[in-house]
């Protein structure tokens, strides 16, 4: 560690951070694999894997490994020149997947905002200009730039910015009578999350998502799947639309794919992509060498049949523990998620005690996270050791216990 560096603690976020967030009180200096350690020294155990980001957990050798190959090869050369890592990794997306054409980007809002300019591209490109409207659903959540966040269900992260993006409508999740009656021969697309992940871990029924591509097909507009926290192994299968065995038109992912580098892949079929052309869209670091290095070399570790198959043991071992806590403390009314996406849905008179759970459950020594209002949301490590859940388990149940004593 270098002498100069400046100490900092947590109160100087107040100082010098824009206050759009309100981080936990405690600073987190390291990691390995699912476990975490503050400026104390002292030690957590990670049941958040940085919000379904780091889906290898902390760390890990191989990510650590590419990331320094490619740190001391080749950072960035602008999408003037192409980049062997980004070529790579395209190849094999494109080979795991229904997509045959990717685009880059950096994070998983400019993931969607590229889907979403997309959807409207083609049907304005193929159709008509008026063919612009984009059906999304109550609740959900596809970024912060204005176009998703207008997108995206909720009000309360959209209303004061301006006039918002015209042409779209939401209606509520997994109601498909709700989206027959708005859609129309103006619609473009339809934007859904497999597992609405921000809005309370909430999975789309098969029924609605086949409902969904129907709708797509009789109207000719593009089912856009985002898959921004539900794919890269998440649910136990690459991505969540293979447990529905429904085709995307378009499929969004960001989070777990660079397993903690910051990095985002749009991907569609050779078709839709062909309105596209130079200068339509683009980007400065999208697909850069260092951020592809880094997903080449997790998506290899991710994509294979001991990961995924690894992710529905440990999905048994988290919902077993889950319910133990549960029959001793009796505050979740639900249990839901697919995979190592999953909410415990807290009782009604628990609801307002999410943000204090979530408190104690750090100064316990795990760290976990809400969703939507009052779920308690797991997104750990694909790796986790059952140690580690049965430790982090232990320090909850601690956690539970002191915040129903007081
Ligand atoms: C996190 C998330 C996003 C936004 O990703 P950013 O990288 O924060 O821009 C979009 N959609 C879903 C479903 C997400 O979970």
């Amino acid at each position: 560690m270098s002498v100069n560096k400046q100490a900092v603690s947590r109160a100087v976020f107040d100082e010098v951070i824009l206050p759009v967030f309100a981080p936990a009180q405690f600073v987190p200096v390291r990691g390995k694999g699912s476990r975490v350690w503050d400026q104390q020294g002292k030690e957590y155990v990670d049941f958040s894997g940085g919000i379904a980001v780091t889906a290898l957990g902390h760390c890990h050798p191989a990510l650590v490994d590419a990331l320094k190959t490619q740190g001391e090869t080749l950072w960035h050369t602008s999408n003037v020149f192409t980049n062997e890592p980004a070529l790579r990794l395209a190849t094999k997306l494109t080979a795991a997947t229904f997509a045959d054409r990717v685009f880059f980007a950096n994070s998983g809002a400019e993931a969607n905002e590229a889907a979403f300019k997309l959807a409207r591209y083609y049907a304005s490109k193929h159709h008509s200009p008026y063919k612009s409207k984009i059906i999304a659903f109550y609740n959900a959540f596809h970024g912060r730039t204005l176009f998703t966040v207008s997108v995206g269900g909720q009000a309360k992260y959209s209303d004061g910015f301006g006039p918002k993006p015209a042409d779209i409508i939401h209606v509520p999740f997994n109601d498909l009578a709700a989206v027959r009656a708005v859609m129309d021969d103006h619609t473009c697309a339809i934007v859904v999350e497999p597992i609405q992940g921000e809005g309370g871990v909430l999975p789309a029924t098969p029924e609605f998502m086949h409902g969904l591509r129907e709708l797509c097909d009789r109207y000719q507009a593009l089912l856009v799947v985002d898959e921004i926290q539900t794919g890269m192994g998440r649910t136990g299968k690459l991505f969540a639309c293979e447990h529905y065995g429904v085709r995307p038109d378009i499929l969004t992912t960001a989070k777990a794919l660079g397993g903690g580098f910051p990095v985002s892949a749009m991907l569609t079929t050779a078709e839709i992509a062909s309105v596209m052309a130079p200068g339509v869209h683009g980007t400065t670091y999208g697909g850069n060498p260092l951020a592809c290095a880094v997903a080449e070399a997790a998506l290899d570790i991710i994509n294979t049949p001991q990961v995924l198959d690894g992710v529905q043991q440990r999905h048994q071992l988290f919902i077993n523990a889950l319910n133990q806590l549960n029959q001793q403390h009796g505050i979740f009314s639900e249990i839901r998620g697919k995979g190592l996406l999953l909410g415990a849905v807290l009782k009604a008179e628990y609801v307002a005690k999410a943000g204090e759970l979530v408190a104690a459950a750090a100064d316990a020594g795990v760290m976990v996270l809400v969703a939507g209002s009052g779920v308690i949301r797991l997104a750990p490590s694909l790796l986790i050791e059952p140690a580690d859940i049965t430790e982090g388990m232990a320090r909850f149940s601690d956690a539970i216990a002191r915040v129903l004593a007081a």
